[in-house]
């Protein structure tokens, strides 16, 4: 078939895709970066081709919506909407993390699971995807109120979630804290102590490295890719933004591998630091995250370094660029600017931080664009590690943990550019991570008839 024909083909899965979805512009948006690669490979594949896999794979398995009701510190009823979007199962227990944060709405949540699902393929571990959450947001809320709210909204999810059906963990707006009341409320509803949450707290079934491992994964697959290269980490200038736990974990890793974090950013402006994100600045990153105040001024204040108000870190001129916190928050003029800038490249650490835009003008340039469902698999692949561990009751030391995850890393890095090489060396990670995962999830969709 010609490109021409694929173009088409591929405009009218999207027409259907948008019939089905009307107005969830973030979950058509994860649809058609994924439909524009797996199309063409889908049609070159008989074993694929005529199973109405694609319009399978974008169908939910189940959505469930719910209320959340918990009063606030003035005695006030406060209302929030909860969600899971229990994805695809075809490969393992639905896993993914709980969002809360403003933004969150139906469409982001499917966007999320359905990337989730291709995420999860390619760890190699044995977990489906999903995604929830609730358009709560902890920015200003006390630590009661926190709690209150994580109860009532664990009070409905339990009854949807266990640990061989459906496995949460965290994501924006859900750490440590978040998961210990969430957890607390489930084991005393079910009376059992189990598995059935991931990025637990150490002393009751957390795993070591969890907190660090979506950073840590980032690094570890950009130095794969920079070593194919013949270039690696040590002596590059990274733009970073967000500050939260990817950023924290990435800044941690860049710096044991001899590179330089030279911003951050908040929903307020960012910082620049030509000196680098290193020792004390870095727990500083932890205390500006659990004051909930959800803003990266006070790191300028604290060290006396530029801060930009209102601006985003891309604009500086770095060796790379690692965006760890918000899907859309590199646009195409973003992305241009770096290409101007003569950027190595971009590592998704968020979940789809760039428009489909802004990755078309870095791979247009021919320069390195890992996707997030590749890069930050690290994260959900050490949860699939808890889920062992708990699994066998039994806790892996730090290095046995961390030598797993850079291994899986490895491995990620490896299958993509199989599938992603192109003719002349460039390798389009963004295609690889779509067959790669696709062609695991589709074989067991395959093998378990139309269900
Ligand atoms: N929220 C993380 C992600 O986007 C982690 C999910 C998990 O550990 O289940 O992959």
């Amino acid at each position: 078939m010609s490109d021409q024909q694929y173009a088409s083909q591929i405009e009218d899965f999207m027409a259907y895709a948008v019939s089905r979805n009307p107005h969830e512009e973030e979950f058509l948006s994860a649809v058609r970066e994924v439909a524009e690669t797996l199309i063409p490979f889908i049609e070159e594949n008989p074993k694929y081709k005529g199973k109405k896999l694609l319009e399978r794979m974008i169908e939910p398995e189940r959505v469930i919506m719910f209320r959340v009701p918990w009063v606030d510190d003035k005695g006030e009823i406060q209302v929030n909407r909860g969600y899971r979007v229990q994805f695809n199962s075809a490969i393992g227990p639905y896993k993914g993390g709980l969002r809360f944060h403003s933004t969150v709405n139906l469409s982001v949540l499917k966007f999320l699971g359905f990337e989730q699902t291709f995420k999860n393929a390619l760890t190699t571990l044995p977990m489906g995807g999903g995604k929830g959450g609730s358009d709560f947001s902890v920015r200003g809320k006390s630590d009661a109120e926190i709690m209150r709210f994580c109860q009532s909204f664990m009070q409905e999810l339990f009854r949807h979630i266990g640990s061989d059906v459906d496995v949460p963990a965290g994501d924006i707006g859900v750490g440590g804290r978040e998961l210990g009341y969430l957890f607390g409320m489930y084991k005393k509803l079910k009376n059992e102590f189990t598995g059935v949450l991931t990025g637990k707290g150490l002393s009751w079934g957390g795993s070591l490295i969890r907190p660090e491992a979506t950073g840590y994964g980032v690094v570890y697959f950009a130095e794969a890719a920079l070593n194919r290269m013949g270039k690696s980490i040590r002596g590059l200038r990274i733009a970073v933004s967000g500050f939260g736990n990817v950023s924290w974990g990435v800044v941690k890793k860049v710096n044991d591998l001899g590179g330089k974090v030279v911003t951050l950013s908040g929903p307020d402006g960012y910082i620049y630091d030509p000196e680098g994100v290193s020792g004390e600045k870095v727990d500083f990153m932890l205390r500006l995250r659990a004051s909930n105040r959800d803003e990266i001024k006070p790191y300028a204040e604290r060290f006396g370094v530029e801060y930009f108000s209102g601006k985003k870190p891309w604009e500086q001129k770095v060796d790379l660029a690692i965006p760890c916190a918000i899907q859309n928050e590199m646009n195409a003029d973003d992305a241009q600017q770096l290409v101007d800038n003569n950027v190595i490249g971009v590592v998704e650490a968020a979940n789809m931080p760039l428009t489909n835009e802004a990755v078309e003008i870095i791979q247009q340039a021919r320069k390195l664009y890992v996707p997030g469902k590749a890069a930050n698999a690290g994260g959900v692949a050490v949860s699939g590690l808890e889920m062992t561990q708990n699994a066998m009751r039994i806790s892996w030391t730090a290095a046995e943990v961390d030598e797993k995850l850079r291994w899986i890393m490895n491995n990620i890095h490896d299958n993509t550019v199989k599938f992603g090489l192109l003719p002349g060396g460039y390798v389009d990670y963004k295609k690889g991570a779509n067959i790669a995962g696709f062609i695991k999830v589709a074989d067991a969709m395959l093998a378990q008839g139309i269900v």
